[in-house]
Protein backbone atom coordinates (compact mmCIF):
# COMPACT_ATOMS: atom_id res chain seq x y z
CA UNK A 1 0.00 0.00 0.00
CA UNK A 2 1.57 3.26 -0.72
CA UNK A 3 1.41 5.75 2.15
CA UNK A 4 -0.18 8.23 1.86
CA UNK A 5 1.01 11.98 3.10
CA UNK A 6 -0.65 15.64 2.89
CA UNK A 7 1.34 18.47 2.63
CA UNK A 8 1.56 20.07 6.45
CA UNK A 9 1.48 16.71 7.94
CA UNK A 10 4.00 15.38 11.14
CA UNK A 11 5.74 12.73 10.26
CA UNK A 12 8.62 10.38 12.60
CA UNK A 13 11.40 8.98 10.35
CA UNK A 14 13.51 5.50 11.83
CA UNK A 15 16.58 7.68 11.75
CA UNK A 16 16.84 10.69 12.98
CA UNK A 17 17.88 13.78 11.57
CA UNK A 18 21.85 15.01 11.54
CA UNK A 19 20.86 17.72 14.47
CA UNK A 20 18.89 15.20 16.90
CA UNK A 21 15.67 15.89 15.92
CA UNK A 22 12.86 13.42 14.85
CA UNK A 23 9.74 15.36 13.75
CA UNK A 24 9.46 16.60 9.84
CA UNK A 25 6.46 18.18 8.24
CA UNK A 26 5.89 17.24 4.92
CA UNK A 27 6.20 20.20 2.92
CA UNK A 28 5.62 19.03 -0.32
CA UNK A 29 3.75 15.53 -1.62
CA UNK A 30 4.66 14.34 -5.15
CA UNK A 31 6.51 11.86 -6.91
CA UNK A 32 9.21 13.19 -4.19
CA UNK A 33 9.07 14.45 -0.74
CA UNK A 34 10.40 17.63 0.60
CA UNK A 35 10.75 17.34 4.13
CA UNK A 36 11.12 20.00 6.86
CA UNK A 37 13.24 19.24 10.13
CA UNK A 38 11.30 20.60 12.87
CA UNK A 39 14.14 21.07 15.28
CA UNK A 40 16.48 22.76 12.78
CA UNK A 41 14.28 23.90 9.68
CA UNK A 42 16.70 22.09 7.08
CA UNK A 43 14.88 20.98 3.85
CA UNK A 44 15.72 17.65 2.94
CA UNK A 45 13.73 15.88 -0.02
CA UNK A 46 13.47 12.29 -0.24
CA UNK A 47 12.07 9.98 -3.24
CA UNK A 48 9.04 7.81 -2.72
CA UNK A 49 10.43 4.81 -2.21
CA UNK A 50 13.29 6.34 0.27
CA UNK A 51 10.20 7.73 2.63
CA UNK A 52 8.30 4.76 2.20
CA UNK A 53 11.24 2.87 3.59
CA UNK A 54 12.63 4.91 6.19
CA UNK A 55 9.00 6.50 7.66
CA UNK A 56 8.33 5.45 11.25
CA UNK A 57 5.42 6.88 11.84
CA UNK A 58 2.45 9.48 10.93
CA UNK A 59 1.96 12.04 13.89
CA UNK A 60 -1.37 13.74 12.61
CA UNK A 61 -3.42 11.90 10.00
CA UNK A 62 -5.40 14.43 8.34
ZN1 LIG B 1 17.33 18.84 11.95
Amino acid sequence: MPVKLNVGQKIQLKKNHACGGNTFTVMRAGMDFRLQCDTCKAQIWLSRPDLEKRLKKILDEA
